[in-house]
C-alpha cells in the first residue's frame, strides 16, 4: 500500500516541515521502509498551536452551536468508517498489529469513540442553584481552550481518538503529536477529519521527536492542557514540564496488571481470559493482565492448560486475517522484550511456554507467546511493565493474600477477578486499586466507561463523561437581582 499522507496537518492543510527535514517510519513486520514523513520540529509545532489559537479564539468551533459540533464528528466517525480498510491497513503496516484487531477492533472502536462524544456536544450543561432570593445563582461549563495530545504506539489512532474526541465536543481545539514509530494511521485521520468538513486549525498533527515537537508542546504558554498517554518516565517529565504554568494535565501511564483467578471460577473461561489478557495486542498494552494470579489449589490444572494453548499460539504475518498474534513494534521492543525474559530465568522463573525470538517469512520483531510460572512478587518480571507478551503467574492462597500480591505495584490500571462467588467478586472489586476491574472477562472497553489509572499508572479518566470534565472548566456566576 503507497502511503499517502506524509506531510504535518497544520491548520487544515497537509505541509511539509519548515526545516524540511524527514523521518523514516518501517515496518516491524519485515523490516520494509514505508515512508519518509515530514519531521515536526519546534517550529511546526509553534505553528500548530498558532492554529489552534486561531480557530479557538476566533475561529467557528467553539462558537458553533453545539449540535453542529456534534454533527461533525459523528460525520467524522461516518467518513473513518467508510475508509476503515485504508486506516487499517496503515496501523497494522506501521504498528505490526494483526490486521483482525486493526480493522475489527482498533478503528471501529475509534469511531464509537467519536459517535459517543458526537452525542455528547449539546449535553454540557451548567447548572442552577437556588440559594437567596436577591441573586441568581449558575455555572457555566466552557472549553479549557487548546489542547496538546500525545500519544504512545500500541493503539496509535484509538489512544489519539480518546482524547480528540471529548476535546472536540467541549469546543477546545487539538494539537496531536503521535508517537513516531507509528505517525501514519493520525495523518490519515486528519484527513478523514478535513474531508468530513472540520474547521482549519481545529485539529491539527505534528509528527516529531518528544523530545524536540513533544517537549515543545508540554512547554509551549499557547497550549492549555495537555494530555498524556505514555510511559510512566515520560509521563513525570510531561508533568514537570506542566508544572510552571499549571497546565491542566491528565496522565496515562504504564501497568503491571494482576488477573486474579480464584479456584472456585471458571477456570476454561479464567484461561481463555488469562491468554488474551496478556498476548492481545502482542501484550504492548497498558492494561495488559500481565501477572496471573491463581489460587495454589487450581494452579496446576490452569497452568497446564494455558501453557498449552500458548505454545499453538504461533505468529503470523500481520496482513493475514487469521493472525492473532502479531509482530512487536520494533526491534528496540523486542530486544527489551527479550532482556526481561534473560532476568526471569536469571531470578529463577520456570519458562512453560515460548521464551523466544521469531519470525515470520525470515524477517520480523515477533516474540513467541511466553509464560513463566514459580514468579515471586520480588522478581523483576513481577514488578516491571515488560509491554510484550510475556505473562508471570503467581500462586495465592486466600483472597487476603490476592489482594495483597494483587496491590504490590507502584501500577493501578487494571485488574482481572475470576470467581463464581458474587460477594467475593465485590469485595474483590473493591479492594483492588486500579481503575477498572473486570470480573470473569478481560479486556473490555466502552466509551461510555471511565479508563484511567491509580497510583503510578496516572491521574484523570478519558472516556464516559468523567473526560469532559477534564476538557472543560466550571464557572460559578453570581448575580444580584
Ligand atoms: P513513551 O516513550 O512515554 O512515549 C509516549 C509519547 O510521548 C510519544 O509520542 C513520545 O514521542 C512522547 N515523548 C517522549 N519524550 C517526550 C518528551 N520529553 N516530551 C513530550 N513528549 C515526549 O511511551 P511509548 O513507549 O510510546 O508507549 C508505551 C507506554 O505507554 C507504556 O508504558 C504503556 O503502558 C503506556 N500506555 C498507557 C496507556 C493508558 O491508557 N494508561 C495506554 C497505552 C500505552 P516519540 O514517539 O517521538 O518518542
Amino acid at each position: 500500500m503507497k502511503v499517502q499522507f506524509k506531510d504535518l496537518f497544520i491548520d487544515g492543510q497537509f505541509v511539509p516541515s519548515k526545516s524540511g527535514r524527514t523521518f523514516a517510519t518501517t515496518n516491524p513486520a519485515t523490516g520494509q521502509h514505508l515512508a519518509d514523513l515530514a519531521e515536526a520540529g519546534v517550529e511546526d509545532v509553534d505553528a500548530a498551536v498558532a492554529a489552534a489559537r486561531k480557530a479557538f479564539e476566533g475561529g467557528a468551533w467553539p462558537k458553533m452551536h453545539a449540535r453542529e459540533r456534534g454533527k461533525l464528528l459523528i460525520r467524522i466517525a461516518e467518513r473513518l468508517m467508510a475508509r476503515a480498510d485504508e486506516v487499517a491497513t496503515l496501523e497494522t503496516l506501521d504498528n505490526g498489529k494483526p490486521i483482525f484487531e486493526s480493522r475489527q477492533i482498533d478503528i471501529p472502536s475509534s469511531a464509537d469513540v467519536l459517535f459517543y462524544y458526537g452525542g455528547w456536544a449539546d449535553k454540557l450543561t451548567g447548572s442552577t442553584l437556588p440559594l437567596t432570593p436577591d441573586a441568581f445563582q449558575f455555572t457555566l461549563r466552557e472549553p479549557v481552550g487548546v489542547v496538546g495530545a500525545i500519544t504512545p504506539w500500541n493503539f496509535p489512532l484509538l489512544l489519539a481518538v480518546w482524547k480528540i474526541a471529548p476535546a472536540l465536543a467541549s469546543g477546545c481545539t487539538v494539537v496531536l503529536k503521535p508517537a513516531s514509530l507509528t505517525p501514519l494511521s493520525c495523518l490519515a485521520f486528519g484527513d478523514v477529519c478535513r474531508e468530513a468538513g472540520l474547521p482549519p486549525g481545529v485539529l491539527n498533527i505534528v509528527p516529531g521527536p518528544g523530545g524536540t515537537a513533544g517537549q515543545r508542546l508540554i512547554e509551549h504558554p499557547g497550549v492549555d492542557k495537555i494530555a498524556f498517554t505514555g510511559s510512566v518516565e515520560v509521563g513525570k517529565r510531561v508533568a514537570a514540564a506542566c508544572a510552571p504554568g499549571l497546565k491542566r494535565l491528565t496522565l496515562e501511564l504504564g501497568g503491571k496488571s494482576p488477573n486474579v483467578v480464584f479456584a472456585d471460577g471458571d477456570l476454561e473461561a479464567a484461561a481463555r481470559g488469562a491468554l488474551s489478557g496478556i498476548f492481545y495486542g502482542k501484550g504492548e498494552v497498558c492494561a495488559a493482565g500481565s501477572r496471573l494470579l491463581v489460587e495454589a489449589s487450581a494452579h496446576d490444572a490452569l497452568v497446564q492448560t494455558i501453557a498449552e494453548k500458548a505454545k499453538k499460539m504461533v505468529a503470523g504475518d500481520p496482513l493475514n486475517p487469521k493472525t492473532r498474534l502479531g509482530s512487536l513494534v520494533s526491534e528496540e521492543q523486542r530486544r527489551s522484550v527479550m532482556g526481561y525474559v534473560e532476568k526471569a530465568q536469571a531470578e529463577g522463573a520456570t519458562l512453560v511456554a515460548g521464551g523466544h525470538p521469531t519470525a515470520v517469512n525470515g524477517a520480523g520483531a515477533f516474540h513467541e507467546a511466553t509464560i513463566f510460572d514459580g514468579v515471586t512478587p520480588e522478581m523483576t518480571i513481577a514488578r516491571e511493565e515488560i509491554f510484550g507478551p510475556v505473562l508471570s503467574v503467581l500462586t495465592f492462597r486466600d483472597e487476603a493474600e490476592a489482594a495483597a500480591i494483587g496491590n504490590a505495584t507502584v501500577y493501578g490500571l487494571a485488574a482481572g477477578v475470576w470467581t463464581r462467588d458474587v460477594s467475593k467478586a465485590h469485595r474483590m472489586a473493591r479492594v483492588l486499586k486500579a481503575g477498572t476491574v473486570w470480573i470473569n472477562t478481560y479486556n473490555f472497553y466502552d466509551p461510555a466507561l471511565p479508563f484511567g489509572g491509580f497510583k503510578q499508572s496516572g491521574f484523570g479518566r478519558e472516556l464516559g463523561a468523567a473526560a469532559l470534565e477534564q476538557y472543560t472548566e466550571q464557572k460559578s456566576v453570581w448575580l444580584k437581582l
